[in-house]
């Protein structure tokens, strides 16, 4: 019998949910081992406080002096709530977040007593050795030096015993190397962007601030049966297995009732995210087995983004008390679906309104139309660096999946928004007359509240829909920063901003147009510009693909199609003109992204050629063995009759050979693919070698695997299942 696989499945079945009672009421918890204006308020001295207000809020540099007092009252905080380490948390380009510890105890130079340290040098700057990050050629590695500096509008927090303070990771040189310095810049564009297109309704908005919830879906598997696959250990995802009997056909896991185990763990989790201050409310089951999401109350984009980082690591401990193992990864079981990471973004001014909300009166409702549109426009114009943005190997799996949007992208406003935008393409062109708008703001911007309610539509085949007061970009991946996605759409949005305004002011001075007049017009416009964009129909249809060839939007299936559009000419230009990367700050994330690409899928060819030689070909002669006994024996007693009796058994004996032959013989051509692809010194087309080369082998391997697990006996096989993994609760 197999040992690992039958070892596991006991061990799984034979758990207890752990034990976890709450131990305060959430709003009793929310934030207490967050650095917040509460703690703030106990441990700093008044201007300290304001200072790191000031920072915050208008972003004003906190000097040396004022940053020892911070530390001083941030060190006294966390020692009391018995914190031993600090570090420079961070976002590098892996993906994931970097931390070094070091603790705040240090010895006197002089012989004296050892005390708690933590001055204002600890907490403004930080030096890790930068070399092992991927840079993209940033730096050479000699040189390579960058420092993390605190990020003040992100608070410090504690988890476990080690206090976090959230980053920037730049370089001497002055580039960024991480996800939170061009977020941080894209979303001060749209800030100053936005308010400036506020103006003309409201004087008084100061600031625009840029929100993001996201929705996090994740799976979750008992820790010993996840353990048990080499595969989902090394890759996050299943490389084989075949489909189980029941997967999700029966819609019967779709916010049904949560099984024990996976609640507790949910609760545990929640608690966690309540210290820390991620404000997390929605819980409940998705439409695959063992699939849940997790989702928040919205914040701010950084703050929301850290939160979401933060949450995907406390996710992954927390599962460790459970005996579970969560898999982040956007495709871990064919035949049932993936998981993303849906970023609902929307504006808010400082005077308390949502910019993507439509309300009561036509002149609120022109400044929603204006966000509305020029939001759409913005998505027409950079659809392909949307695209490229979501790209990696991992969300593949799931664009155009028939499961999950399609790699088109394309904008759902909902019949009645669709309506509206007809009406207001046949605005008269020049100046308005009084009726005409009269009638525009009486039935067409007017009205808009009232449809908005009735339009309970909600195209889930859409990558970016309108859902009544924010717009939900779909197509990210669950395992990405949300940072990339949102750099890239507040980018666009702040550049469209930025070129309305621009046109309205000059409409209204060369022109001689009136306020209301010059927005009717511009608007007019990109409503006709940006036609190809807006898609209501079934995005995972044929016929939309066929549609969105004939109106040239970009249908790239594969990261190493999709990320050219990351450092083409178009994108290097919006991103220096807007202040948001600079040329090379822009290339090095587009070679990173491919290395990224390629290094994921020559991991996943390893690991398939692996346990496809070393799992599934001695099992299958193992049993093929005991057939030729079988066979054997039937000839000793029936003689030249065992050719009919034996039939069955000879049939089994050779399919059993000719997958064992195809999966040899296309491993060894899948490796020489690889060794192939290796040489090319190109890294988009070694990605694409990859792409195009390697990873076509990967089903077909599969498929001689997954044959042979039907084929082998059950007690044989070593690879726990697809129904074992799916429905052991
Ligand atoms: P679903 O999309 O699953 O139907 P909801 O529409 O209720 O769920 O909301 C999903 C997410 O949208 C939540 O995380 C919520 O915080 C977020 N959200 C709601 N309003 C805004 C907003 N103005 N800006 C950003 N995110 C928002
Ligand atoms: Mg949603």
């Amino acid at each position: 019998m197999s040992t690992i696989r039958f070892q596991a499945l006991r061990e799984a079945s034979t758990r207890k949910p752990v034990q976890f009672e709450e131990t305060a009421r959430k709003s009793a918890i929310f934030g207490s081992n967050v650095f917040n204006e509460k703690a703030m308020k106990q441990y700093l001295t008044s201007d300290a406080l304001k200072g790191v207000q000031g920072a915050i809020e208008h972003g004003i540099k906190i000097d040396r002096k004022l940053a020892d007092y911070i530390a001083m009252g941030m060190k006294e905080w966390a020692l009391s709530k018995g914190v031993t380490h600090y570090t420079h948390w961070f976002q590098p380009l892996t993906g994931a977040t970097a931390e070094k510890h070091d603790a705040f105890f240090e010895t006197s130079p002089d012989g004296g007593d050892p005390v708690e340290k933590f001055g204002g040098a600890q907490l403004v700057q930080q030096e890790p050795d930068a070399s092992s990050f991927p840079n993209g050629g940033i730096r050479n590695t000699f040189e390579a030096r960058g420092y993390t500096a605190w990020d003040p509008t992100s608070p410090a927090f504690i988890y476990g015993t080690t206090l976090c303070i959230p980053t920037v990771f730049i370089s001497y040189t002055g580039e960024a190397l991480d996800n939170k310095i061009p977020l941080l810049r894209a979303l001060s564009a749209i800030d100053e962007a936005a308010t400036d297109v506020c103006k003309y309704f409201d004087k008084n908005v100061k600031k625009v601030t840029a929100t993001l919830g996201w929705e996090q879906e994740y799976f979750l598997i008992d820790r010993s049966l996840a353990e048990s696959r080499p595969d989902l250990m090394m890759t996050g995802r299943t490389l084989l297995g075949h489909t189980s009997a029941k997967g999700q056909q029966l819609d019967d896991h779709y916010f049904g009732s949560i099984p024990t185990r996976a609640l507790t763990y949910m609760r545990d989790l929640e608690q966690e995210c309540m210290l820390l201050g991620i404000p997390v409310k929605t819980r409940h089951n998705e439409v695959a087995p063992n699939q849940f999401e997790f989702a928040p109350i919205f914040e701010e984009t950084n703050l929301a983004v850290d939160h979401n980082c933060l949450l995907m690591d406390v996710m992954q401990k927390v599962a460790e008390r459970h005996d579970l193992k969560v898999l982040l990864h956007e495709k871990p079981f064919k035949g049932v679906n993936g998981s993303g990471k849906h970023n609902n973004w929307s504006l808010a001014t400082d005077t308390g309104v949502n910019l993507l909300s439509p309300s009561k009166t036509p002149m609120t409702n022109l400044q929603f139309l204006t966000f509305f549109i020029n939001t759409i426009k913005a998505v027409n114009d950079h659809e392909a660096l949307l695209r490229a943005a979501i790209a990696t190997a991992s969300n593949d799996h799931r664009l155009g999946a028939n499961e999950a949007p399609p790699a088109i992208i394309s904008v759902f406003i909902g019949e009645q928004l669709t309506k509206v935008l007809e009406e207001l393409e046949g605005v008269t062109t020049g100046k308005l007359s009084p009726e005409e708008k009269t009638d525009l703001k009486l039935n067409v911007v007017g009205k808009i509240p009232e449809v908005i309610l009735d339009n309970t539509d909600r195209n889930r085949t859409s990558p970016f829909a309108f859902t009544g007061n924010k717009f939900e970009f779909r197509a990210v991946g669950s395992t990405a920063n949300c940072s990339n996605s949102m750099t890239t759409l507040n980018t666009i949005v702040a550049k469209q901003l930025k070129e309305f305004k621009a046109e309205v002011d000059a409409l209204i001075e060369t022109k001689d147009m009136k306020k209301d007049d010059a927005i009717f017009n511009v608007l007019r416009e990109y409503i006709k510009h940006s036609k190809k964009i807006l898609f209501e129909g079934d995005g995972y249809s044929e016929a939309w693909e066929i549609e969105a060839a004939k109106r040239g939007l970009s249908n790239f299936k594969t990261t190493p199609q999709a990320l050219k559009a990351r450092a083409s000419k178009q994108a290097l230009d919006l991103f220096s003109s807007m202040g948001i990367m600079n040329n090379v700050e822009v290339e090095a994330r587009y070679e990173i992204e491919l290395e990224e690409y390629t290094k994921k899928i020559q991991i996943e060819g390893r690991v398939l050629g692996d346990i496809s030689k070393n799992h599934v070909i001695p099992t299958a002669i193992k049993y093929q063995n005991t057939l030729i006994e079988n066979v054997k024996g039937l000839k000793d007693i029936f003689g030249e009759d065992f050719k009919e009796i034996a039939k069955e058994q000879i049939l089994i004996i050779k399919s059993i050979s000719r997958h064992i032959e195809g999966i040899n013989s296309k491993v060894a051509e899948m490796t020489n693919e690889r060794k192939k692809a290796n040489v090319l010194t190109s890294a988009q087309e070694m990605a694409e070698a990859y792409c195009d080369n390697v990873k076509p082998y990967f089903e077909i391997i599969r498929e001689h695997c997954d044959k042979l697990e039907l084929l082998v006996d059950n007690e044989l096989w070593t690879l726990t299942k697809y129904r074992e993994l799916l429905f052991t609760k």
